[in-house]
């Protein structure tokens, strides 16, 4: 376990600060939002600091998927809501603040409205473009 003192995240794992805690195994802790968007709202983070997700460590990434499974079934039981967002802000223009690694799990509810995502357009040609670079074939 890797833990930065510095770092708002680790500060909470070690709990040298205190969290709402919601989950906890040897890999990962999950704890309320200290500003949440919705009732619910949790920051699931690997007990190890890295910048974001795309730099985990390779056992926290072949445990994630799991654990987003068993959380997000036991956030939509506690709140009896059938909506979850599940999203992770990676770099300044996604909205990362927080340079350690987390994924936001937030309940949605009747009313809510959804994110703010604007539908765009695009081209079939422009589409096949892009796919092509991001293949890299
Ligand atoms: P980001 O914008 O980096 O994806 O999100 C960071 C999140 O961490 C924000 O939603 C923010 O409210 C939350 N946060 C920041 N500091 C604390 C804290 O000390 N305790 C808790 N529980 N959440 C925090
Ligand atoms: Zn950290």
């Amino acid at each position: 376990m890797n833990i930065d003192p510095a770092c708002i995240f680790c500060r909470i794992i070690t709990g040298e600060l205190p969290s709402h805690k919601v989950h906890e195994d040897d890999l990962f802790l999950a704890f309320l939002d200290i500003a949440p968007m919705d009732e619910g709202h949790t920051v699931l983070v690997p007990k190890t600091h890295v910048n974001d997700i795309l730099t985990l460590p390779a056992e926290y990434e072949a445990a994630l998927g799991s654990v987003i499974s068993r959380l997000g079934a036991r956030l939509i039981q506690a709140t009896g809501t059938a909506s979850l967002n599940v999203l992770s802000n990676i770099g300044a223009r996604a909205g990362q603040v927080v340079h350690h690694a987390h994924l936001h799990m937030i309940p949605r509810y009747p009313g809510d409205d959804s994110l703010n995502w604007t539908p765009g357009e695009s081209s079939q040609e422009k589409l096949a473009e892009l796919a092509r670079q991001i293949r890299g074939y």
